[in-house]
């Protein structure tokens, strides 16, 4: 369906407040990678900041914005989701702390970055950015630590981005529990929340979410898409990821009311 079109339905359905029907019972989890001044054509895991904002001032404007292990509580609790929506990060991109913090604050919106532990200070590239000859720096603990201190959340994305869809055994249980232990060390409190890398459903097998289970973690979270109902285990939470495919909030929106999204890597 075109952009324009999915725009104005969009904007219909959340201004007939439509929404509200189809939202009762659930929460959004939405997930982010890189903001930027400026989004390239083709980059899917860039927004700008000006669209970032937008993105947040429309979130806040439809949804109750909490941290995301406000909703890990109350499916914890067996409690009813009601239209809360928790903003996520993934990979822990620099520009994570210098453009999207700073408009997050300004909005006193929550949100939660899952931190590649091994990569934070690092000059790695990882391959999705090699491909289209890219780099983009990573924080450094002390930025990490930075957005801890001014109370966001700080989770788990294995310690180097492996796929725990082909991985096992030790190996595993290295990156998933060791990249909780190496970020306990560097932020000085407890790492509860994990979102495993790449997100799609073939990305994790049943023995490593146990892993994850096992390490200490209270969620697991994916990037496969759709709204968490009420009931939903905290071990398969699903997320949307915005991206620049997304030209307006309020295509976003209509896509989050009819259970779609399209899956990024
Ligand atoms: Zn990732």
């Amino acid at each position: 369906m075109k952009h324009a079109v999915k725009e104005v339905l969009g904007r219909t359905l959340f201004a007939s407040r439509l929404d509200g029907v189809l939202l009762r019972n659930a929460a959004v989890i939405v997930a982010f990678h890189r903001v930027q001044e400026t989004a390239t054509p083709g980059d899917g895991l860039t927004v700008s900041v000006r669209m970032f904002e937008r993105h947040c001032e429309f979130l806040r404007r439809h949804f109750r914005v909490v941290p995301l292990p406000a909703i890990v509580q109350k499916l914890e609790r067996g409690q009813p989701l009601n239209r809360e929506l928790a903003i996520t990060f993934d990979d822990g991109y620099r520009d994570n702390f210098e453009n999207a913090a700073p408009v997050l604050e300004k909005l006193s919106l929550p949100a939660t970055f899952f931190i590649v532990s091994r990569w934070m200070g690092t000059d790695v590239v990882p391959v999705w950015d090699r491909e289209r000859k890219a780099r983009h720096p990573w924080m450094t603990w002390d930025q990490v630590r930075a957005l801890h201190s001014k109370g966001f959340d700080i989770g788990a994305h294995t310690r180097s981005h492996v796929d725990l869809g082909r991985i096992s055994g030790l190996r595993a249980q290295r990156e998933v529990a060791g990249a909780r232990l190496e970020l306990e060390r560097q932020i000085g409190a407890p790492i509860e929340l994990f979102a495993y890398p790449y997100g799609g459903a073939h990305h994790i097998t049943d023995a490593n979410r146990e892993l994850v289970e096992a390490a200490g973690f209270r969620c697991c979270c994916s990037s496969v898409g759709g709204t968490v109902a009420t009931g939903t285990s905290p071990f398969h939470l699903p997320r949307i990821p915005i991206s620049l495919w997304h030209r307006s909030p309020h295509q976003f929106g209509f896509e989050v009311a009819l259970g779609r999204s399209r899956l990024t890597a």
